[in-house]
């Protein structure tokens, strides 16, 4: 029996990507002012900038697409939207969202208020810059080992429950509800055990408070407490990403993550304590309640999707791409977040451009330098993403400054990924001539989006 994993799927239809010469990228990077947010996507030859609504759709969704219901109210695709969205997580309220940080904008405005305080496991950019909008203070609060690249814990994403003891014993009136990312994307797409999530949710219970899981990579999380998790091996994903959901009280998601769709996003319940404001939010800002900002045939999308990436065929191939790249890496002397997490391999910018101090932004400098190596763009997880420019001028850093080259889904072979691995020991034997940047103009929120750059 070969051993090799494949790519569960056949290909029916093909878009080109583009070969450039070096000379080209470096032009196209100075335009781009060293931002790759800002170059054209037709200039990159390998997309791993994010994972997030660049997956490849199946036959069924584009199938499902032709049957949406256009219908401005009680349309068809958004009550089987909803049924699919409760089969998963046996939460009867169902509130379709644009995308991802709409829920959380919307679940944030009607659940917390100023001076609240909402512990993570480590909370994604856009969810600690929209509680930060509204005056609540976002705490990562990952295990120790989870801010450790190389410490090989099996659930890095878990969340330390002694300090949230701790903050609910000192701070409780603060807290609102807890959160819990899964699988914890910034801390490395590292996954968060059933045992903790159990855990987590007995000291939220015992204080009164609810637990609300940041969805986003939910079958991810459940593959690997299938593959890791004492006891779990012989269940279906489907079955623990429901048990996932049935130890919380809520979710934000971003369809376009795992719910395997191009758009879309959701809020969904178990009880109707802010469904009504959420709902009123809903219709001042994204749309009816049964399409929120969506078309029909979004939902239709999502509803498959969601069904799709639970396959356990599918999430098999899925762990492995990760694991594939970041097993060439290794050998190769490359040093990445381990164990590898479940949609992206992350590289320790500081320990590829030791010559780098954080102040030249070593993670930004190893994504530029990336696309000028092999037209690869990746994302830094690092200074420029979570630093800070404070009102008197200092600068924070973040704990540490990592590129996350996240993969679409369904969409590159294993070839790509050979080059990947190729063009990055190609560079990582000349690192040293790799230079650092310093930033010429950024925004207040989310400045990664859009800042300008230029070699320090
Ligand atoms: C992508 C993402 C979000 C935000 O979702 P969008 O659809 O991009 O708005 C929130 N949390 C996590 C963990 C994510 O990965």
């Amino acid at each position: 029996m070969p051993r090799t994993v494949i790519e569960p799927f056949r290909v029916k239809s093909v878009e080109p990507i583009r070969l450039t010469t070096p000379e080209e990228r470096a032009r196209r990077l100075e335009e781009a002012k060293l931002n790759p947010f800002r170059l054209r996507a037709e200039d990159v030859l390998l997309d791993f900038l994010t994972d997030s609504g660049t997956g490849a759709m199946s036959a069924r969704q584009w199938g499902g697409i032709m049957a949406g219901d256009e219908s401005y109210a009680g349309a068809a695709s958004f009550f089987r939207f909803e049924a699919a969205v409760r089969d998963l997580t046996g939460y009867p309220f169902v509130i379709p969202t644009h995308q991802g940080r709409a829920a959380e904008r919307i679940l944030f405005s009607v659940a917390t208020k100023r001076g609240d305080v909402v512990p993570s496991n480590t909370h994604f950019d856009t969810t600690r810059a929209n509680l930060e909008y509204g005056g609540v203070e976002p705490l990562d609060l990952v295990i120790p080992e989870g801010l450790e690249p190389r410490a090989r814990h099996p659930f890095k994403g878990n969340i330390d429950l002694a300090r949230v003891e701790r903050l609910l014993a000192e701070q409780g009136g603060r807290v609102p509800f807890g959160m819990i990312t899964v699988t914890n994307n910034s801390g490395g797409g590292q996954p968060v055990s059933l045992e903790n999530l159990r855990a987590y949710r007995d000291l939220l219970r015992r204080h009164g408070k609810p637990l609300v899981v940041d969805a986003c990579r939910f079958a991810e999380n459940a593959m690997f407490v299938k593959l890791r998790e004492p006891g779990q091996a012989a269940r279906t994903p489907k079955a623990i990403a429901r048990e996932m959901f049935s130890l919380a009280d809520g979710c934000t998601m971003s369809a376009k993550k795992d719910g395997l769709a191009n758009i879309g996003g959701f809020i969904a319940l178990r009880d109707e304590r802010w469904v009504e404001a959420a709902r009123n939010l809903l219709v001042l800002t994204e749309g009816f309640p049964t399409y929120g900002g969506l078309a029909g045939r979004d939902l239709e999308a999502i509803a498959i999707g969601l069904e799709e990436v639970l396959e356990e065929d599918y999430l098999r191939y899925r762990l492995r791409t990760a694991e594939y790249l970041g097993e060439k890496l290794l050998a190769g002397g490359v040093a990445i977040v381990e164990p590898t997490g479940g949609h992206a391999v992350y590289l320790d910018a500081r320990a590829f451009l030791p010559h780098l101090r954080r102040e030249e932004y070593p993670g930004w400098a190893l994504c530029d330098a990336l696309y000028l190596a092999g037209g690869i763009r990746g994302v830094e997880i690092g200074s420029v993403m979570f630093g800070k420019r404070l009102d008197d001028g200092t600068e924070t850093y973040h704990h540490h400054d990592l590129v996350r080259l996240a993969f679409p889904r369904r969409v590159y072979t294993q070839s790509h990924f050979d080059y990947a691995a190729e063009a990055i020991l190609e560079l990582a034997a000349r690192a040293r001539e790799v230079r650092g940047v310093r930033l010429v103009r950024q925004s207040r929120y989310l400045r990664h989006f859009t800042a300008e750059l230029a070699w320090a």
